[in-house]
């Protein structure tokens, strides 16, 4: 486990880092969330931030969901999936979660909405982009999301409420910005076509950049290393 009073600092800093950078472009603080983005985290670790009040975490891997469950479940979070889903987990991730971030095709649009169905559950989902157009990173590309959104709009018991992307790793935040523009926008052509609800979310921002992000529009910064520290894969 971290060390709580670090935590609890680094968490501070993060809620001033949101505060700036909202007064800086007339935004309201309240209209920024913070989703704690706890892969590698422990359970006792997480709880440390839900006991000062966060609401809202996001996890990478279904099985990180399955293996904290007992710990976590009787907090009144939301939880949020952010990782790449397969189908085959499918099943087990809609017991964990209220909303997932990374749908980006439509086979499992399909799947999760049928899987939904059979089960008399509705679940948010967000539909994840990938502005920086890298090969090797996931969400659909920004020319392919109006189509994309179209076909899943039609499925039943899926809701897309927002667009999630993570931008283009670089050691200048500003070299990001270029990506949260480009989910913004996608974001105002879809409302202008009546696709998203009018208080969509756009999920983008993350430890290193998150200030840039909210100057673009983002509704939730997802934050994982500012506050909990480096990550220790090796656990
Ligand atoms: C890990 C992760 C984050 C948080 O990244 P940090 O740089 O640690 O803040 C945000 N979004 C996604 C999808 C992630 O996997």
């Amino acid at each position: 486990m971290e060390n709580k009073a670090v935590i609890l600092e680094n968490l501070r800093h993060i809620y001033a880092r949101i505060e700036n950078a909202c007064i800086k472009v007339g935004r309201n603080k309240e209209d920024v969330r913070l989703l704690l983005a706890t892969k590698t985290q422990d359970a006792d670790t997480i709880k440390i931030v839900l006991d000062a009040g966060e609401k809202l975490i996001g996890e990478n891997k279904v099985q990180e969901y399955t293996e904290k469950w007992e710990e976590l479940k009787d907090y009144n979070i939301e939880r949020h999936f952010i990782g790449h889903l397969q189908t085959n987990k499918i099943k087990e991730i809609i017991k964990y979660v209220t909303c997932i971030e990374s749908v980006d095709r439509i086979d499992l649009a399909q799947k999760l909405s049928a899987k939904l169905v059979s089960e008399n559950k509705t679940i948010e989902i967000y539909i994840e982009v990938n502005t920086s157009e890298e090969d090797s990173k996931s969400g659909v590309a920004p020319e392919n999301a109006i189509e994309l959104i179209q076909q899943i709009i039609a499925l039943p018991n899926i809701q897309i409420t927002g667009l999630m992307t993570i931008g283009k790793p670089s050691e200048n935040p500003e070299d990001t910005r270029f990506c949260f523009q480009i989910l913004r926008k996608l974001k105002e052509e879809a409302q202008a076509q009546n696709l998203l609800p009018q208080n969509c979310a756009l999920s983008m921002g993350m430890s290193h950049d998150l200030e840039v992000a909210i100057e673009e529009g983002s509704t939730i910064v997802r934050v994982g290393s500012a506050i909990f520290g480096n990550r220790n894969y090796a656990r």
